[in-house]
């Protein structure tokens, strides 16, 4: 059996990836420090799979942590998720984004090689591209960093690029990941206050927060609200299953978008998400956010001519997933 190590495996992406791999047929190794994650997660992914789940604690930033796990696991290759994600707090401390997004894939690089493990699937991010007026957009689109955080999954992608022909690589750039499995037993794990709009969505719909904001009514767009392209975390999942798919049989690197290719606007989220929870959800009109753009969505294309990828679930599969997700566990702690 081929054997997965994902890392940050616990996270939010990474859980839902790991059912798609252990669905898919592979033996799946979770490497996760739980920073982010809650310590709960392994046993609902045991539910739901059927059988043990295979958990390392460790840290990408302790090369002792990472060695271990190669000396004791027959690796065949890595999904490496275990990184900083929140662009805000990236501004705030960028050497810590630095240092655990660069220095820990630098770690995991040389524990791999040490290993002869040269397969890697990482996730990067549609924030490479920075501040364009080029959408749909095409993976060739030259990229530029808007912030600490995009800096760090540029420098990422530079480096896997500079290794040797004897490394397979898939850079999988995600757009807009929403939305929850379809069990409702695992989700993402929100803030009090999310940023995003899909989980602060969720915590007006759960009576959490009262209304949304939405950042700005006159952008260049049908209703003057901010487009993106939100992809269901279940298709992201798949697409990692068809990149480790693609490293193992043609031992060729990639580099694609991962989104949909259609655009909503935060109007349109809030009114697939009110259709999905059966109430109205109270929002107002805010300023525009700090470094947002109009528009943002994936040209879909090359996943699809080069993994087979495309996705499946519509906007409204995503809002009625979190729904279920966030409702189930707001039951849960009443
Ligand atoms: N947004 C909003 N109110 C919020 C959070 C986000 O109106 O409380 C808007 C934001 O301006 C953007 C879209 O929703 O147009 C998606 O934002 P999100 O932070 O989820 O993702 P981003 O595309 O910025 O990574």
């Amino acid at each position: 059996m081929v054997k997965i190590l994902l890392t940050g495996g616990a996270g939010y992406i990474g859980s839902h990836t790991y059912l798609a791999l252990v669905q898919a047929g592979f033996d799946v190794v979770i490497f996760d420090n739980f920073s982010n994650a809650k310590e709960d997660v392994p046993l609902r992914l045991q539910d739901l799979c059927g059988h043990t789940v295979d958990v390392v604690k460790g840290d990408v930033l302790d090369r002792r942590d990472i060695a271990d796990v190669f000396n004791a696991h027959d690796i065949d290759g890595v999904v490496h998720f275990a990184a900083k994600k929140a662009v805000g707090e990236s501004v705030e401390q960028p050497l810590d984004y630095i240092h655990t997004n660069v220095g820990g894939l630098l770690n995991l690089l040389a524990a791999m090689d040490d290993a002869g493990v040269r397969r890697i699937v990482f996730s990067s991010s549609a924030t490479v591209y920075g501040d364009t007026d080029v959408q749909p957009i095409p993976e060739d689109h030259p990229r530029a960093y808007t912030s600490p955080y995009a800096y760090t999954k540029i420098a990422g992608e530079q480096i896997l690029e500079q290794l040797s022909d004897d490394w397979a690589v898939g850079i999988l750039r995600y757009f807009n990941p929403v939305g929850a499995h379809q069990s409702a037993m695992i989700g993402e794990d929100a803030e009090d206050i999310p940023n995003n709009l899909m989980p602060y969505i969720a915590k007006v719909a759960t009576g959490q927060l009262e209304e949304l904001s939405v950042f700005g009514d006159d952008y260049a767009t049908p209703d003057g609200t901010g487009v993106r392209d939100y992809i269901h975390v279940e298709d992201l999942a798949d697409g990692h299953v068809l990149s480790m798919k693609s490293l193992l049989e043609t031992n060729q690197s990639h580099t694609v978008n991962l989104g949909t290719g259609e655009g909503s606007s935060v109007l349109d989220v809030v009114g697939a998400y009110a259709e999905a929870c059966g109430q109205d959800l109270k929002y107002k009109i805010a300023p525009r956010r700090d470094g947002d753009v109009a528009v943002l969505t994936a040209r879909p294309d090359k996943a699809k001519q080069e993994l087979g990828f495309e996705a499946k679930r519509s906007l409204s599969d995503m809002c009625k997933s979190s729904w279920a997700w966030v409702s189930g566990q707001r039951r849960n702690v009443k």
